[in-house]
C-alpha cells in the first residue's frame, strides 16, 4: 500500500518533462499529497493542457525557468539529450537548498551535462526509477507504474544526505524499493539489463523489416511470443533510445564487445554442430530465469 501522511514532502515540486515517467510521478504527488503545489513545464502547450486537464498540474509553463523559481524540489523527466540546455535554463532561477533530481535511464549524464550549471547550494539527487512501458507521453502514465520496482539513487560524494534522504523517501511513497550506488556502476549494470536487449531488439525487428516482401509477411504473420515481444521492445520512444546510447555509449560498447564475442561462440557451435555446447549453454540461461523470478523482476 502506499503512504499517505498528511505533511507533504515537499512544498513545491517542479517536473520538467510530463511523459509517461512525470506524469506518473504527478500522478502519485497527487493522489498521496506528496506535495502542496505541483508546477509542470514541458515542450509543447498540448502536454500542459493535458496534464492540466487531468488534474495534475496546480500551475503549467512553457518557460523552464519560471517553473524552476522557488521550488523545493525540480525532477527532471525528459529525454537526456535535453538536460544540458534545462539546466543552463532553470540555473538562474533556482533557490537556495533546492534540490535537483531526475528519472533518467543512464546517471553519468547528471554530473556531465547538469551538475557543472547548477549554483552551489543547489543539492543534486540523481535518480532512476527503474520502471516503464514502451508508451509514452502524459496519458500513458498511471500511478501503479512503480509499484514493487526500484529505483536506483546514485548521490555523488559530496551530495547532501538530507536532500539524498527525502528524494528516496520521495520513490519509497511511490512503492519502490530504494537502492544506492555510483552512477558509474548504475551505468554498467543497465547497459547490460536494459540498454542492450533494447538494441538487440531494435537490431532483430530492422533486420525482420529489411527481408524481402515475401518473406517479411510470413515473419509477421508467424510472429510468436518471441518476436512479438522484440516488437514491443522496438516499439519504445525513438527520441529517448537515441539519448540512452548517446549518453552511456562507453558501457554499452563495452557489454556489446562481450555479447558479440559469446554470440560468435554460438554460432561456431551451431555450425560445428557442437549440441553438447549449445545444450550446456541453454541450461545454464535457464537457472537465470529462476534467480529473475525469485527477484520478482519479470
Ligand atoms: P516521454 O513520455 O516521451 O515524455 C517526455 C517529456 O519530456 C514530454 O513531456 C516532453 O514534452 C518533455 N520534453 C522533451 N524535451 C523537453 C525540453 N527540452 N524541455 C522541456 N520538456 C521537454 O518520456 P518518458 O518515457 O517519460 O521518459 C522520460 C525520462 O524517463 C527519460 O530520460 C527516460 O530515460 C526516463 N525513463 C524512461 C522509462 C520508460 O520506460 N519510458 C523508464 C525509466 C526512466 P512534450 O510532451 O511537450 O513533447
Amino acid at each position: 500500500m502506499t503512504g499517505s501522511q498528511p505533511t507533504p514532502l515537499f512544498e513545491r515540486i517542479t517536473l520538467i518533462g510530463t511523459g509517461l515517467i512525470g506524469s506518473s510521478l504527478a500522478r502519485v504527488v497527487r493522489r498521496d499529497g506528496l506535495a502542496g503545489h505541483i508546477t509542470v513545464t514541458a515542450r509543447s502547450q498540448a502536454t500542459l493542457d493535458t496534464m492540466t486537464d487531468l488534474g495534475l498540474a496546480d500551475a503549467a509553463t512553457l518557460d523552464a525557468a519560471e517553473a524552476a523559481r522557488n521550488a523545493d524540489l525540480v525532477v527532471l523527466c525528459t529525454p537526456l539529450g535535453a538536460y544540458e540546455g534545462i539546466a543552463r535554463t532553470i540555473a538562474p532561477a533556482l533557490k537556495p537548498g533546492a534540490i535537483v533530481s531526475d528519472v533518467g535511464s543512464c546517471k553519468n549524464v547528471m554530473f556531465t551535462d547538469v551538475a557543472p550549471h547548477l549554483p552551489s547550494g543547489v543539492h543534486m539527487v540523481p535518480a532512476h526509477p527503474v520502471a516503464g512501458t514502451e508508451h509514452s507521453g502524459p496519458e500513458a502514465g498511471f500511478a501503479e507504474l512503480f509499484e514493487g520496482r526500484w529505483c536506483i539513487l546514485t548521490p555523488g560524494p559530496d551530495s547532501n544526505e538530507d536532500a539524498v534522504a527525502r528524494v528516496a523517501e520521495l520513490w519509497r511513497r511511490c512503492a519502490m524499493d530504494v537502492e544506492i550506488m555510483t552512477a558509474d556502476h548504475h551505468d554498467q549494470v543497465l547497459a547490460i539489463t536494459s540498454h542492450l536487449p533494447h538494441l538487440i531488439a531494435y537490431s532483430i525487428v530492422g533486420t525482420a523489416n529489411d527481408l524481402e516482401d515475401d518473406l517479411k509477411k510470413e515473419v509477421f504473420k508467424f510472429s510468436a511470443s518471441g518476436f512479438r515481444d522484440f516488437t514491443r521492445i522496438a516499439a519504445s520512444d525513438p527520441v529517448m533510445w537515441r539519448d540512452i546510447f548517446l549518453k552511456n555509449s562507453d558501457a554499452v560498447l563495452d557489454v556489446l564487445g562481450r555479447f558479440t564475442e559469446d554470440l560468435t561462440s554460438l554460432q561456431r557451435a551451431i555450425r560445428r554442430g557442437e549440441g553438447d555446447k549449445l545444450e550446456d549453454h541453454f541450461t545454464r540461461t535457464r537457472a537465470i530465469r529462476r534467480g529473475v523470478l525469485d527477484a520478482k523482476q519479470e
